[in-house]
């Protein structure tokens, strides 16, 4: 019954993604490194440069005005669609990298801030809380911080099914007991696990600190509706090629009174009041942060992306996504394959989206990726910039199929039936 109801989003959806037409016969299952994107984001982004083609923010003509009423209102359609109340602000950013850079690098300036631990800004000490399953870019940031100030990072590990561990979250916080942890950055959804943390205790743990609480909304946003109302968090990060939107832009969302007191990132146009020899009186944020032209395009892009989204429905896209992600599983599964993260019966407690890594047995997950391509199906291989869980899983890579609205049951027959031709060709 769900087969056929939920089948018929794919089928609903395929047509609108013009990559498909363009590469007939092929399966794309690597939407987890970014996801196709469909025609109105693409009309979205032609009608900036046909149709506009002026700058933002500083023309007195009707193009130019026309244009920056669009790229400012793409806040609040960004707000409306992540539940921001009127406390949060959107600064646009290239992409989620970038927005955890932005609050390393300007967190590192910052003196007092409106949370109990942030009397004075990072002094050498302070605690940084991760995790082992973060992606890199919830990580290096960090380092170069910590290097820079002498901070100390504290790693949260992991189950071996990529939960986090809450048995190593109550031994660091008797660890940390009389430290001044002043940053605690997850991500809400794993991009080599699919899984959706619950990161209720953890942001409780930052709020009882006085801590900032960042969550790395690169995989969460695009499978299933935000709510960041209830998800608390001082800053939510993502980029928009992850929910069908262009490359080059995505959005720091956080909130106004803690931007208010962040220094600028970059220095420029655009992010200035007054500029004299002496010295330059910053603009209010959000435009504080984004100095120089920005993605307009992208952002005309972004918008259309949100708005087809939410013509689709989040929850018709997860509801979707759990139904082929078992399927996969369960494929794969019978067809000798190891996953890695949640097990099949994991699924029926936990949340987790459309991306399933696994390895065939005896063969390099590098091997099974270029035989792949031979046939047409595109998955990843590789440590999916998350060393540290490949490190606790003790292998350096694994292959991964991760799905998105426009994948169908087929497309998980196909990668079923590649699997054994893999390990035909490997005498395995
Ligand atoms: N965090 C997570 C969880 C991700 O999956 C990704 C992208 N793979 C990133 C951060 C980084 O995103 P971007 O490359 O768009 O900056």
């Amino acid at each position: 019954m769900i087969k056929s109801e939920t089948q018929n989003l794919a089928a609903a959806v395929k047509s609108d993604f013009p990559f498909f037409a363009n590469n007939p016969d092929t399966v794309y299952l690597d939407s987890a490194a970014t996801s196709l994107k469909p025609q109105a984001v693409i009309d979205a982004i032609v009608k900036y440069y046909a149709q506009y083609g002026a700058n933002i923010h500083r023309g007195v003509y009707r193009q130019s005005m026309e244009a920056t009423e669009i790229y400012e209102d793409t806040r609040s359609t960004i707000k409306n669609f992540l539940n921001a109340s009127k406390d949060y602000e959107v600064v646009y950013v290239r992409n989620t990298t970038e927005g955890i850079n932005l609050l390393a690098r300007t967190l590192g300036l910052a003196g007092k801030l409106p949370y109990t631990a942030w009397e004075n800004g990072l002094q050498k000490g302070d605690v940084i809380i991760l995790s082992e399953s973060e992606h890199h870019s919830n990580i290096v940031p960090w380092q170069m911080i910590s290097d820079r100030l002498g901070l100390e990072i504290v790693f949260i590990s992991i189950e071996t099914n990529g939960q986090l561990s809450m048995s190593s979250f109550e031994e660091i916080q008797n660890n940390l007991k009389n430290k001044c942890v002043k940053i605690v950055s997850l991500s809400k959804v794993s991009n080599v696990t699919g899984i959706v943390h619950d990161l209720e205790p953890f942001k409780s743990y930052a709020r009882q600190k006085g801590a900032l609480f960042i969550v790395d909304g690169a995989q969460a946003i695009c499978h299933n509706t935000i709510d960041l109302a209830a998800m608390d968090a001082d800053a939510f990060v993502f980029s928009a090629h992850k929910l069908l939107g262009p490359t080059g832009v995505g959005a720091l969302v956080a909130r106004k009174s803690l931007l208010d007191k962040l220094p600028p990132f970059l220095g420029g146009g655009d992010m200035i009041l007054d500029v004299t020899k002496n010295a330059t009186k910053y603009n209010e944020s959000p435009h504080k942060f984004e100095a120089g032209t920005p993605d307009i395009a992208g952002v005309f892009g972004l918008k259309a992306a949100i708005e087809y989204l939410g013509r689709v429905g989040m929850e018709n896209i997860y509801m979707w996504e759990k139904t082929l992600t078992k399927y996969c599983m369960e494929k794969l599964d019978k067809a000798g394959v190891y996953l890695f993260g949640p097990s099949i019966t994991d699924l029926e407690k936990m949340e987790k989206v459309g991306v399933v890594s696994f390895n065939i047995p005896g063969i390099h997950p590098h091997d099974v990726g270029t035989i792949m391509d031979e046939h047409n199906i595109c998955i990843r291989a590789g440590h999916h910039c998350c060393q540290l869980l490949m490190q606790a899983w003790d292998t350096s890579a694994t292959n991964r199929a991760s799905f998105y609205l426009y994948n169908d049951f087929s497309d998980v027959d196909r990668l079923a039936e590649a699997v054994q031709y893999v390990k035909k060709i490997f005498n395995k």
